[in-house]
């Protein structure tokens, strides 16, 4: 019987419960094997549980600001902040000073009375509360501040947080905490713009601290380093979500220009380019740095020999060197200076209109484990350029950093601890660079929702690395991970907020590992060209925008043909866990009576291999809706010879929990 016949078969029964997926002998290839087509989702009647999106996203469909499709809408809009920022590090005292003029476009609907700014420095100041323990700085210092050309003057903390922006507010700023709320001399009008400038200086915690740093005051990694204007969207309005140090961040795109003063003899690099290389480099420098982006293979602009001043960057007047970078349409900007850094490069393609762009990596020679870093990143931003979206930046950066830093991810730039090497370096870089699309290119709000970026970027990791070691990608159903937080009880909800997390390593596998293993289900149930392609759609769609997880969940639905909250609600809003155990099977005349029960909480649909004494194979799908009011099921389930074995998920493509439990097999005689 061919897959047509039976699909028609199937489908004119009343309750169209069954789909056999693929046909008979020999055996069936891993592709016919996938419930392609949405085949395996088919819902016929309402959806468990439908997921509720909270009002303002509900607000922004009525507005306009957001389709029900899952993309902007027509009258989609965001604020646009562009900054121009003097930096001067010092090493000896890990003092960084620095002044910043802010250009906020109110390119809103709103009248904006106030501008609020995140001041991420204060986390490490004295008395701040913080998700997790570090060293005391003492935060940042802000010497001046003005808003349209008007001097502002500090106003007391309101006594509440809440009640920041609300009452009369009288021109001024009010710190709290690492929030600054400046009121505006004049409230800005929608399509207005307004300078703010800061002058501000904190010094760099050297142990302890997170995401940033100094390595023996010899290496700097400044992020979260400058005041920066909180968000202001479609959904929630304001934002003013403190940073406690677990939850990232979500900030609006726009253009930097940072000049960055370090002793002479260190090299710069950052998010950007790099615009006055004549005036710190020397021009065998200049040359090397500026061929890379053509070449495949690795040159040195700056090697062990020639890292003193006066060699490969220029001698200067007073000691100090000013490096400018600039950048365009970014979230965010992050700064590796060193002393004792090697400059490595190369080129990479990415199929972006722009044409090929420069890879580097800059680490301490000491530590040349680190040195295969360039190739790691050319071939991340080679594979992502292809799976995802061409790599819309002129260059890519891995910098080597203090153990502080671990791996964190900023616009065109990755810290990456010294400690990690070999495939556990390229694991980084790998996932560093992926988020490079999610969130820096994608610009999703991750302190809320935390797996849109590390969840997703645990996804694009698993693909990169399987192609760059030609080996299989992980199973779902492999994820130990996820086993490890069920088993210890200690399960947080996708969904969750990072910073209000029970348990903090239940936190981080509902933001990274477990909805990375989703994806894989997901792209197995949807089939992987529905599922690819969506993905590609979703990048494009939402680049350089803010996208909700309602847009992704909406997305995802439409390209699987069919309504997907039974998946989001158990698996991404609650703690839900697979295990289908067959119960019984018992054989008859072209056909056979299943079985199955659902011992978990989770509902996905049920995927059962049949082996026949011939030793041909079929795949058998039943989608989720078996399981609506009821944890067992019996199916009649069409068969084409003698059965020898019955087996849930064979593949591994779905997150049970007992494989124990998964298969039937015929009693011989
Ligand atoms: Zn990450």
């Amino acid at each position: 019987m061919g897959r047509r016949n039976m699909m028609g078969m199937w489908s004119r029964s009343i309750l169209a419960l069954a789909i056999v997926a693929a046909t008979t002998a020999p055996s069936i290839s891993a592709q016919d094997t996938n419930p392609a087509d949405g085949e395996g989702l088919v819902v016929d009647y309402p959806v468990f549980n439908p997921v509720q999106p909270p009002g303002g996203y509900l607000a922004a469909l009525e507005a306009g600001t957001r389709r029900p499709d899952g993309r902007p809408g027509a009258d989609y809009w965001q604020q646009w902040v562009d900054y121009d920022i003097d930096v001067k590090i010092e090493p000896e005292t890990a003092l960084v000073t620095a002044s910043e003029t802010i250009t906020v476009r109110n390119d809103t609907p709103h009248e904006r009375p106030v501008i609020v700014l995140h001041l991420y420095q204060n986390v490490f100041a004295e008395g701040s509360p913080r998700g997790r323990g570090t060293t005391i700085t003492g935060g940042m210092t802000l010497s001046r501040v003005t808003a349209g050309g008007v001097d502002l003057e500090e106003l007391p903390p309101r006594q509440f947080f809440g009640q920041q922006q609300r009452g009369p507010q009288e021109p001024g700023f009010r710190v709290n905490e690492t929030l600054a709320v400046i009121s505006l001399p004049e409230p800005l009008a929608p399509g207005g713009v307004v300078e703010i400038e800061v002058d501000w200086s904190f010094v760099v915690s050297g142990s302890g601290g997170f995401r940033m740093g100094h390595l023996n005051h010899e290496i700097f990694q400044l992020a979260q380093w400058y005041p920066q204007v909180a968000v202001f969207d479609d959904v929630f309005g304001q934002d003013q979500s403190p940073y406690l140090g677990n939850g990232e961040f979500y900030t609006d795109y726009g253009d930097f220009t940072v000049d960055v003063t370090v002793p002479e003899g260190w090299l710069v690099v950052g998010t950007g380019m790099l615009t006055n290389p004549d005036e710190v480099l020397h021009p065998e420098a200049v040359r090397t740095l500026a061929s890379a982006p053509a070449l495949d293979t690795v040159v040195k602009v700056v090697s062990v020999a020639d890292r003193e001043a006066g060699r490969a960057t220029l001698p200067s007047d007073d000691g100090w060197h000013t490096w400018t970078l600039e950048a365009e349409m970014v979230r965010d900007f992050a700064i590796a200076a060193g002393g004792t850094y090697v400059w490595h490069v190369t080129g990479a393609e990415t199929g972006h209109e722009q044409g090929r762009v420069l890879i580097q990596n800059v680490f301490d020679p000491r530590m040349d484990h680190w040195a295969p870093a360039t190739e790691y990143a050319q071939h991340a931003i080679e594979f992502f350029s292809d799976y995802i979206l061409p790599y819309p930046y002129p260059q890519a950066t891995a910098a080597m950093g203090p153990p502080e830093v671990s791996g964190m991810e900023y616009p065109m730039i990755t810290f990456i601890t010294h400690q990690a090497a070999d495939r556990g370096l390229n694991g980084v870089v790998t996932h560093e660079l992926s988020h490079f699309w999610m969130p820096m290119i994608v610009g999703t709000k991750e302190m809320a929702y935390a797996w849109m970026d590390e969840g997703l970027t645990t996804y694009n990791t698993s693909l990169s690395m399987a192609d760059y070691y030609e080996t299989p990608v992980s199973r779902p159903g492999d994820d130990r991970g996820y086993q490890m937080i069920v088993q210890m009880e200690m399960q947080e909800p996708i969904m969750g907020h990072m910073d209000h997390a029970e348990h903090q390593f239940g936190a981080s596998i509902a933001a990274y590992g477990k909805p990375g293993m989703l994806m894989h289900t997901m792209r197995h149930m949807i089939g992987q060209e529905k599922f690819d392609a969506f993905y590609k759609d979703y990048a494009a769609t939402w680049a350089f925008k803010h996208p909700m997880p309602w847009d992704f969940f909406a997305m995802a639905s439409e390209a699987a043909g069919t309504d997907l909250d039974w998946f989001w609600q158990p698996w991404f809003y609650g703690e839900a866990t697979l295990d289908q155990a067959i119960d019984e099977v018992v054989p008859g005349a072209g056909s056979a009576e299943v079985t199955v029960s659902n011992l978990s909480s989770g509902v996905m649909p049920v995927e059962m291999t049949l082996e026949y004494t011939d030793g041909s194979t079929e795949t058998v799908v039943w989608p989720p809706s078996v399981w609506a009011g009821t944890r067992t099921t019996t199916r009649a389930v069409p068969t084409s010879g003698e059965l020898t074995k019955v087996t849930i998920d064979a593949d591994g493509n779905y997150p049970d929990l007992d494989r124990s439990n998964n298969e039937w097999e015929a009693v011989d005689g």
